[in-house]
């Protein structure tokens, strides 16, 4: 016993305490096979019919039963099933006792649900230790139920279905995992059979992957879509293994929302290689860690070029490191920043980009990525900067329009302001304009705007405007005026430009402008008002018969305007061949000697005929135009003088009016010298008159130049002597030819017995010093009597002849000489 206790197997006493049913009508076999088990440990209940039986198993619940066949009041094998049918007997071992070669009980006693059997005669020894297996084999299918239990617990925990499946494809066990509400959608149960088989759509999918696996294939993984009763379609994986020879187990999982990801992926992917915006993505510390297609082909790095690199040394490193700062800063506040950077290619091209970037924060809210997205925007910006122009631009002359002109008249207004400047508005209108619309249609008359849009630009200056504020009407804005006197000036540059003939299809026509003017803050403090009244005075000079400018202030016009044009009208005169020399002859008194001629510049002026030197020559001076307008009258009375010698009249004298800005220019003497030189005249036939003013501001010098005129040849009078303070002790010193006596003492000699006084007096004077006299303005006979009879040897004046020009001179000359 100890031998079979060490081998494993337990003795009889082991089962000590289980309780034994024991059904036997036979009452001897009864009595010994309790005793039997009741010494070896077991307690015994006996029965010796059904009804006993029954009784028994309702008071208390076997461990294990030992039943006879054949019994008073029914047959064993009824009575199992019933012990088994109770809710209570289910698991209950019963050991049927039979004949020993009764085949057909131990048959019976299977098909009653008998857990074993045990023939008579009974082998009393081994009994209990049958018994002691019966009930073993019971505990280990208890246990095997609970660890099946504990499986079962196990398997639930799993998201998965788990079938088995046998060879015909019916369900044999089924776990559903977190499916368990879907357990009845999954198998089907066939009402006749009882046997449960998945629904025919899942079946027609899966039966050949069953197949196959039972034919030896291996796992198999299927992926399938299948929507169950009303709900939405689900992407189902079945993976089918082998499990027995007969059987399979198939776990099946839900994949749709793996699935919806995998898609969304894919679609992310697309839209990130796909996109036309350039993506870059970097991790917390702006290292690069992906770049999509587009910044590729926008940047021009190959993505392994800068992967890993720092973003801020590719690209966008050109703006200011505060600027970059602050970028970082909304980029921690907020989570996203969007504007626009400059950009920089790997070619070095510098080119604008929209950028939007935002931050990617991880579970604990620290940044973990950040990503970019960008674009090209320098096509975007070309159009919208055209956009704008077209907006504040007309768009026939692409000169600005109303609005621009307005914004920048508001600008210079405050600028000149500030600045206590002046802002000057010009209103232009073409004269007649509609009458070349009419008449040579629209074609033509755009081109007329379009020329007209070009010549005013070009005349003015870079920050000054000219807009146009439709059809005929041009205004030029000049942001920073000196004065009224500069505005007009523009006035008159622009109207000289827009009178130059237009050319038409090879035809020169001719156009004239009207002209307003008006002066921030003079005429007006808002740009409305100054473009009105611009306009209205645009009207006035309409009025006053076209082609011409006004101010809007009348007090301006009166005293400017005239000026003005003669000053612009100079600059060009010069140029233009406008001025000629008149001579007038000078004589000896009391013979038919002629001693010289004065020549005295004249401007035949194209509007206002033969202008007298009074009224331009202090302009001359002022604008410095005297200078080259000087010299040409010293080479044009040079040339003049040589003529005259050549046509026979030898010894003439040609005296010239020498100008003071002229005089104190340096190296005038040696221009004067070109000048006869080019001409071919000597030195003798000419004189200069200076003023006693002009040599008294420095007379050391004007001494010294005189001087060195006298010893090259030259002559000099003093003009208009007598007029001026003369210092007769320098009078003594200056190396001087002649005096002439102001024509203001010849006049008034014969009434006033001062200019008399004056005029012997200048006459002694110069005889006392060795010069010479002549008198201006002689007019009378008596005059030249009177003149005479004091001693002065020279005349010149209306008397002999008014200044004539060359032509009239030669003939006057010749006819004096003459009579
Ligand atoms: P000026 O040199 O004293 O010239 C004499 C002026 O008296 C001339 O006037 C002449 O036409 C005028 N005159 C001559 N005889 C008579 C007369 O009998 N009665 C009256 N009432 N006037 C007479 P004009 O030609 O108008 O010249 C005026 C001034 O212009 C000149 O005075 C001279 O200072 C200046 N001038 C003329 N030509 C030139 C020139 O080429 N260069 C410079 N710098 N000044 C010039
Ligand atoms: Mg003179
Ligand atoms: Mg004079």
């Amino acid at each position: 016993m100890k031998e079979l206790t060490s081998t494993g197997i337990a003795s009889p006493d082991s089962g000590a305490g289980a309780l034994v049913l024991v059904v036997e009508d036979d009452e001897a076999a009864r009595l010994t096979t309790s005793i039997t088990l009741e010494r070896a440990g077991y307690q015994v209940l006996e029965a010796a019919d059904c009804a006993s039986a029954r009784e028994r198993f309702a008071e208390r619940i076997p461990d294990i039963v030992l039943l006879d066949v054949l019994l008073p009041d029914g047959d064993g094998y009824s009575l199992c099933r019933e012990f088994l049918a109770h809710p209570r007997g289910r698991d209950l071992p019963i050991a049927m006792v039979t004949g020993l070669d009764d085949i057909n009980s131990i048959h019976q006693a299977y098909e009653s649900g008998a857990t074993d059997f045990i023939t008579k005669p009974v082998s009393w020894g081994t009994l209990p230790y049958r018994i002691q297996f019966i009930l073993r084999a019971k505990q280990a299918l208890n246990e095997a139920s609970i660890s099946e239990g504990k499986m079962r617990a196990l398997l639930a925990g799993i998201p998965d279905i788990i079938l088995r499946i046998d060879r015909d494809g019916h369900v044999i066990d089924m776990q559903v995992g977190t499916y368990v509400n879907e357990m009845e959608e999954w198998v089907v149960y066939d009402p006749t059979t009882g046997e449960g088989h998945l629904p025919g759509p899942v079946y027609r999918i899966l039966a050949p992957q069953i197949r196959r696996v039972f034919a030896g294939k291996g796992e198999q993984l299927v992926e399938f879509e299948w929507s169950q009763a009303q709900k939405k379609q689900r992407t189902w994986e079945a993976r089918v293994i082998l499990r027995e020879r007969d059987e399979v187990v198939m776990v099946i999982r839900d994949i749709t929302q793996r699935k919806q990801q995998e898609a969304e992926l894919r679609l992310w992917a697309k839209v990130f290689e796909g996109s036309n915006e350039a993506i870059l993505i970097t991790d917390a510390h702006l290292n690069i860690i992906l770049v999509n297609k587009t910044y590729e082909k926008i940047m021009g790095y190959t993505e392994e070029e800068v992967l890993g690199v720092d973003t801020a040394t590719v690209g966008t490193r050109l703006h200011s490191h505060s600027f970059f700062r602050n970028l970082v800063h909304i980029l921690k506040e907020r989570g996203y920043w969007q504007g626009e950077l400059i950009n920089k290619r790997k070619n070095g091209e510098k080119f604008p980009t929209w950028y939007s970037i935002s931050q990617v924060l991880n579970a604990d809210g620290q940044p973990e990525n950040y990503i970019a997205i960008f674009s090209d925007i320098s096509e975007r910006k070309k159009s919208r900067e055209r956009i704008d122009f077209l907006a504040h631009h007309d768009s026939l002359t692409e000169l600005p329009n109303r609005a621009l002109l307005n914004d920048r008249l508001e600008m210079a207004i405050n600028t000149a302001k500030r600045r206590g400047e002046k802002v000057g508005i010009l209103f232009i209108d073409l004269d007649r304009f509609k009458n070349i619309n009419d008449s040579l249609g629209h074609a033509a008359g755009d081109q007329i705007l379009r020329q007209t849009a070009a010549r005013l630009s070009a005349a003015v200056r870079t920050d000054d405007t000219v807009a146009r504020l439709g059809g005929d009407e041009f205004v030029v804005l000049l942001p920073r005026v000196r004065d009224e006197r500069s505005l007009a000036e523009v006035a008159i540059k622009l109207r000289e430009e827009l009178l130059l003939p237009y050319i038409l299809e090879d035809m020169p026509l001719h156009l004239s402008p009207s002209i307003g003017i008006a002066v921030y803050p003079d005429d007006g403090e808002t740009p409305s008002t100054l473009i009105k009244n611009a306009d209205a005075a645009m009207y006035l000079a309409k009025e006053k018969g076209r082609n011409n400018y006004q101010f809007y202030t009348p007090v301006l016009n009166a005293r400017t305007l005239d000026r003005l044009k003669l000053e612009y009208d100079l600059r060009s005169a010069l140029e233009q061949g406008q001025f000629e020399l008149h001579y007038q002859p000078q004589i000896v008194a009391g013979s038919k000697t002629l001693y010289g001629a004065e020549a005295l510049l004249r401007w035949r002026h194209p509007e206002r005929g033969l202008v007298p030197p009074n009224h331009f020559i202090p302009l001359a001076e002022e604008i410095g135009l005297i200078i080259p307008l000087g010299a040409w009258v010293i080479a044009e009375a040079a040339r003049q003088v040589n003529a005259w010698h050549q046509a026979g009249f030898a010894d003439l004298i040609v005296s010239v009016n020498i100008s003071a800005l002229q005089f104190h220019q340096a190296g005038f003497l040696a221009e004067v010298q070109g000048l006869l030189a080019q001409a071919g005249t000597q030195p003798s036939a000419l004189e200069l008159e200076l003023t006693e003013s002009m040599l008294m501001s420095d007379m050391e010098v004007s001494i010294q130049v005189l001087q060195a005129f006298r010893d090259l040849g030259y002559r000099i009078a003093i003009d208009d002597f007598g007029t001026g303070f003369s210092c007769l002790n320098y009078l003594r010193r200056l190396p001087v030819n002649i005096l002439k006596i102001d024509q203001s003492f010849v006049r008034d000699m014969q009434t006033d017995g001062a200019s008399l006084a004056i005029v012997t007096s200048i006459i002694r004077l110069a005889e006392s010093l060795g010069m010479e006299t002549i008198a201006e303005g002689v007019e009378t006979a008596e005059e030249v009597a009177l003149l005479a009879s004091q001693g002065c040897r020279l005349m010149q004046g209306y008397h002999f002849s008014k200044p004539l020009p060359p032509v009239q001179f030669e003939a006057w000359l010749t006819q004096w000489l003459a009579s």
